[in-house]
């Protein structure tokens, strides 16, 4: 558990996030629950220690610098799955307000019995499609500081889910691999007619030489 331990902290600190022991445990049990209730249900395929570490938790991380921490900011993750980014932001970040979203019933149940377990507050986790929630909710509507999500749909048709959700001014944030160009150049016209901006592409480089992008989207205008 120890070079576990170690390889969370300085894999962190290479992010620039620092963790206290509290997020290192909470973390730390995350992984052994994940593992356990993977055994039974099918969460995701990334299961051992060492990768759940870096392609889950230092992963999700790589966001974290991009967030505003001095105010409380409400965030949102689409297509979130078994937690991923937006549980290990909050783990990391206790003054984040968070919304989990995912269409499969199973990862949500999973997402609630993890968020009793680890004693997070201010966690609502939701079933539903991103499209249709944003309908039957309407008090979602550009309700966000900030939207996240990784590995849920080609960016064209993710602005359609995430960016609605932001409010003017905020961002949406998506995490993408180390191709992304042509993803970006398809997405240009479906950004603009969300009222969105891209304000930055970041590379981000995992243990591993792993290379990540984030691409900011900022929301400009309804
Ligand atoms: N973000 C997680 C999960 C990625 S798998 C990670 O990176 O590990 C994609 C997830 O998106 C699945 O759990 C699937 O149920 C969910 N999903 C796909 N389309 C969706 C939609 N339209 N609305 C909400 N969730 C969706």
């Amino acid at each position: 558990m120890k070079n576990l331990k170690e390889m969370l902290l300085n894999g962190a600190a290479e992010l620039g996030v620092a963790l206290d022991d509290i997020a290192v445990d909470k973390l730390l049990a995350y992984k052994v629950f994940l593992q356990e209730y993977n055994k039974k249900v099918n969460l995701t395929s990334i299961i051992e220690d060492e990768d759940i570490i870096v392609k889950h938790f230092l992963d999700s991380l790589t966001v974290l610098a991009e967030i505003e921490a001095k105010k409380p900011a409400k965030v949102i993750d689409i297509g979130t799955g078994a937690g991923f980014p937006g549980l290990v932001l909050k783990i990391a970040q206790e003054n984040l307000d968070l919304t989990l979203v995912d269409s499969t019933g199973k990862k949500v149940r999973f997402l609630e019995e993890l968020t009793e377990r680890l004693e997070l507050i201010s966690v609502t986790c939701i079933h539903a499609r991103a499209e249709e929630l944003l309908r039957q909710r309407t008090e979602f509507q550009g309700n966000f500081d900030y939207a996240v999500s990784r590995a849920v749909a080609r960016l064209s048709k993710l602005v359609e889910y995430c960016l609605p959700y932001v409010k003017p001014g905020g961002e949406f944030i998506a995490m993408k691999g180390r191709n992304y160009s042509e993803e970006v150049e398809e997405a240009r016209k479906c950004i603009k007619k969300l009222g969105g901006e891209i304000l930055e592409i970041k590379e981000v480089a995992l243990p591993g030489d792993i290379m990540h992008s984030l691409i900011k989207i900022k929301k400009t205008r309804f």
